[in-house]
């Protein structure tokens, strides 16, 4: 895989020592059993993948690099650059200012810019419509673009059945930065449609076999569809590709039901004129990080802690899998972290923080299951255990640990 030069700062030899050991032991990545840090008192269970991924290191290395080559231009991003606070308050330290926030609202008029000034396009990708206003400005936005390609792959993918003809259903956040821009390329071609969940599914295959009076479709969608898209007869071809960083199960279930809905409208026999066969869309980070998860999940744990800022969908989607087992703490610095009784977790689904006492269970050993999202660097995850590893007067036995893995 290529090489990306990320600030040295937001890695961890030792994480680094212990991933390059598993993926030379496992290069096929078949193995997605956890590594242990065994501390006697203490054991940690490290998921076989997590943190930064092919997609959010190729942004910081062109953000980074950006940076460098532009002193004394102003420097703007068009949202946060990826959901990592950390990252993201790097960037606003090195004077980088953000258009827009996560769901889009502007923090900086358009405006204010002038063809001078340099606009990078965030990991997510961006909007059509956002992309020729900056054009229109006189900025080449397309020179400073960090789009992963895995999310252009997407694209590409609702592209293939737009030329054929199909309507484009997308399961995804409706306000995620990366949902509304795949949104916005999929909707300039054809019909297109964003469905959150199974429950908004449920309803669309209604107003697919007339089970729901077309009307309410306007309603029950408003604002989740092109103005091309006739419910009338849109619906009698459709695929559906999604955000790259959903739940894989969620996504198939929704592409199982909708496939299921169209066999018993127009027959089996017909399925492939009415139903494009896609896959899941979801990119190899987010599938290797939920499949490590559920091996992390064989082992018996106290309590996870997953890494990742509370906007982070792919990090999201590792605690609600953690959750349906353990007692999980969704925390983006080991700062969250007060003392060996109280965390200040983040609600994956309200994005609240809420405090939390006695998280660590009196008893004579603890297990720690542990995974962080492809936004969070590893840095945060030896933070998290160095400061555990405190409460215990484990330091030494952890640099002994450390040194043992760093030599090996
Ligand atoms: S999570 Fe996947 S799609 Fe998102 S930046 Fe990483 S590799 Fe790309």
């Amino acid at each position: 895989m290529k090489h990306f030069e990320v600030p040295s700062g937001y890695r961890s030899h030792f994480i680094t020592a212990i991933k390059e050991k598993r993926k030379e032991e496992d290069k096929l990545k078949k193995d997605f059993s956890p590594t242990l840090i065994d501390l006697g008192k203490v054991k940690f269970y490290l998921a076989r993948h997590f943190g930064f991924c092919y997609g959010v290191e190729n942004a910081i290395d062109i953000a980074y690099k950006t940076i460098e080559e532009n002193k004394g231009k102003r420097i703007f991003l068009l949202s946060e650059m990826i959901h990592n606070p950390q990252v993201n308050e790097d960037l606003l330290k090195k004077g980088v200012q953000f258009l827009q926030d996560t769901d889009g609202n502007e923090i900086i008029p358009l405006s204010n810019l002038s063809k001078e000034d340099i606009v990078i396009i965030p990991a997510f990708g961006t909007t059509l419509e956002l992309e020729k206003k900056i054009n229109k400005i006189g900025i080449e936005i397309q020179k400073y673009n960090t789009t992963c390609p895995f999310v252009e792959k997407v694209w590409n993918r609702g592209d293939q059945i737009a030329k054929k003809g199909f309507t484009v259903i997308i399961h995804g956040k409706p306000k995620h930065e990366e949902t509304r821009a795949t949104f916005s390329h999929a909707a300039d071609k054809t019909p297109t449609l964003i469905v959150n969940d199974m429950q908004e599914t449920i309803v669309l295959g209604k107003f697919i076999i007339g089970k729901l009076p077309l009307e309410e479709f306007k309603i029950y969608f408003k604002n989740r569809y092109n103005d091309i898209l006739d419910p009338d007869i849109h619906f009698e071809k459709i695929g559906v590709i999604n955000q790259t960083t959903q739940l894989a199960s969620d996504t198939q279930a929704i592409s199982d039901y909708l496939k299921n809905i169209i066999i018993s409208k127009y027959g089996k026999e017909n399925i492939s004129a009415h139903f494009a066969d896609t896959r899941d869309t979801l990119c190899y980070a987010t599938n290797d990080n939920q499949s490590a998860v559920v091996g992390l999940l064989e082992q018996a744990g106290d309590l996870a802690i997953v890494m990742g800022g509370k906007n982070s969908s792919n990090s999201s989607h590792l605690v609600e899998l953690c959750e349906k087992k353990l007692p999980t703490y969704f925390i983006d610095d080991a700062n969250k972290i007060i003392d060996h009784q109280q965390i200040i977790k983040n609600n994956w689904m309200t994005k609240q923080s809420e405090l939390v006492t006695n998280f660590l269970p009196n008893k004579s050993t603890i297990s720690i299951l542990m995974t962080s999202g492809a936004s969070c660097p590893d840095i945060v995850v030896e933070s998290v255990i160095r400061r555990i590893v405190g409460f215990y007067e484990l330091d030494e036995k952890l640099d002994s640990v450390i040194a043992k893995w760093m030599t090996e």
